[in-house]
């Protein structure tokens, strides 16, 4: 999977690896020894994959050459429609789905000139999208070295029975598919160790990316089969048929990029308040089912008016985003996190045992009423960057089924129960209606203007 397509895939909070952090002088030495030597090793296996023999320039070659260059340009033009529609909801660069041309070029044609297809199209696609959007070139170049390394990959496989054979025999398919296997996990490789090596923290889970989107790169090489098929049964022209199909399947990822938007807060990332309630009580339904066990905490930032009186609502705007990530990052993937107004969040803790959150929900709350407590942002101010040491959040915990037997009820005694914690001092927590002598109540340092 190339970079620019990776890079296009709708954003999720922590896995920021825009181009700011890929600026030039930032990029850390080893990051720019992977991609230096992955470039140096694209240039020698090109170079050493011998010079083109008179055989291999036949008039169907080039012709290939030329069907399969300008087919990938028209796509990009075409892409350039959706994508200017897909960055209504999404600020992330150039999808590119141009492995379709790239590798019917590294089935069809020997490496060298494979590799004059994959440099055309990446150009266009550069001097066309990434370019006025900003990406560096050094990341097109590695994008580039990856994908000339791929399609030496899948033409090393196809070498192995030869070209005639890729769609006519058993073994043939056999090697189309190794080839696929070949040139993605050649790319995904390449692409996944230049982000370990980013220093962006991004987890390889992440790096390697969300299953639609590899699942999106396995459905963009099988149409490059289906156009190599193609071109080898029919002949250069048939190539353009695939166009149509192709639009059609980038701007399906405007679907998911659209329901992303539609259930996601902007400025936290986190659930927006309607798609929280939504799943909310879809969990709640399956708690009731299966006898097991829902939390609900409600969190509001104690003295939030100070801070945007402090340091303006900027400084405010991103206190909010990273308490969201924080408490992302405190519970587990399938619990619910949600902004639910302003400066008020809601989690759903879910349990299969009614136990485990009765006691274990305050413990939670704690945590993350600790972890907020110790976050020191830094945050834009008038007179610069200034280090907020003193952002802590009240918490109001209510559990299905002690305390309510729906999410209505549940919001209405964990709002109760927050209502408690401040009226106690704030940066405390509060369980339930009968909150005073709650074992889980915290004792922290007072909150700053408390
Ligand atoms: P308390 O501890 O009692 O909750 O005090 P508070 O100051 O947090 O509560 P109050 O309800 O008086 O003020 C909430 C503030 O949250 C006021 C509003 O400006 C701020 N706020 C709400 N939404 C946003 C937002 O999206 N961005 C910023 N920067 N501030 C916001
Ligand atoms: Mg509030
Ligand atoms: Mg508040």
């Amino acid at each position: 999977m190339d970079e620019g397509k990776r890079e296009g895939m709708p954003p999720s909070p922590g896995r920021s690896i825009g181009p700011a952090s890929w600026a030039i002088r930032s990029i850390p030495r080893r990051l720019a020894a992977v991609l230096v030597s992955v470039e140096i090793l694209a240039i020698a296996v090109v170079l050493t994959g011998g010079a083109v023999s008179a055989s291999d320039v036949t008039t169907t070659g080039l012709w290939t050459i030329a069907v399969l260059a300008v087919a990938g340009m028209a796509h990009t033009e075409a892409a350039l429609g959706v994508e200017r529609m897909r960055r209504r909801v999404d600020q992330t660069p150039h999808m590119d789905l141009s492995s379709v041309w790239t590798f019917a070029a590294a089935l069809l044609l020997p490496g060298c000139l494979a590799t004059a297809v994959v440099l055309l199209v990446y150009l266009h696609l550069y001097l066309r999208a990434w370019r006025p959007s900003g990406f560096p070139v050094y990341r097109v170049v590695f994008s580039t070295a990856t994908v000339v390394l791929a399609a030496h990959a899948a033409g090393v496989v196809v070498g192995l029975g030869g070209a005639a054979e890729l769609f006519r025999s058993a073994t043939g398919l056999v090697l189309l598919a190794l080839a696929v296997l070949a040139y993605g996990l050649v790319n995904l490789v390449l692409v996944v160790a230049a982000i370990r090596m980013s220093g962006s923290g991004t987890s390889l889970l992440r790096a390697v990316g969300h299953r639609d989107e590899l699942v999106l790169e396995l459905t963009t090489l099988t149409l490059g089969a289906v156009v190599a098929a193609a071109v080898s049964a029919f002949g250069p022209a048939l190539a353009v048929l695939v166009l149509p199909p192709l639009v059609v399947l980038h701007r399906t990822v405007l679907v998911r990029q659209l329901e992303e938007a539609a259930s996601t807060d902007a400025k936290t990332g986190l659930l927006n308040a309607e798609s929280w309630r939504l799943r909310a009580e879809l969990a709640l339904r399956a708690a009731r089912h299966s006898g097991g066990t829902v939390a609900v905490l409600l969190l509001d930032i104690d003295h939030f008016k100070l801070v945007n009186d402090r340091y303006g609502h900027l400084a405010g705007d991103q206190i909010l985003a990273d308490i969201g990530a924080a408490l992302r990052a405190e519970v587990r993937d399938h619990d619910l996190v949600g902004r639910f107004g302003g400066e008020e969040f809601v989690v759903l803790l879910t349990a299969a045992d009614v136990d485990d959150l009765r006691t274990g929900a305050g413990a939670v709350a704690d945590r993350i009423r600790c972890r907020i407590d110790d976050l020191r942002p830094e945050v834009p101010a008038p007179d610069g960057p200034v280090v907020v040491d003193d952002v802590s959040v009240s918490v109001g915990v209510a559990t299905f089924p002690a305390d309510g037997a729906d999410l209505d009820r549940l919001i209405e005694v964990a709002d109760a129960a927050l209502y408690a914690a401040k009226a106690a001092g704030r940066n405390l927590v509060r369980h339930g209606l009968h909150t005073v002598d709650d074992p889980s109540a915290s004792a922290p340092r007072p909150a700053h203007g408390s």
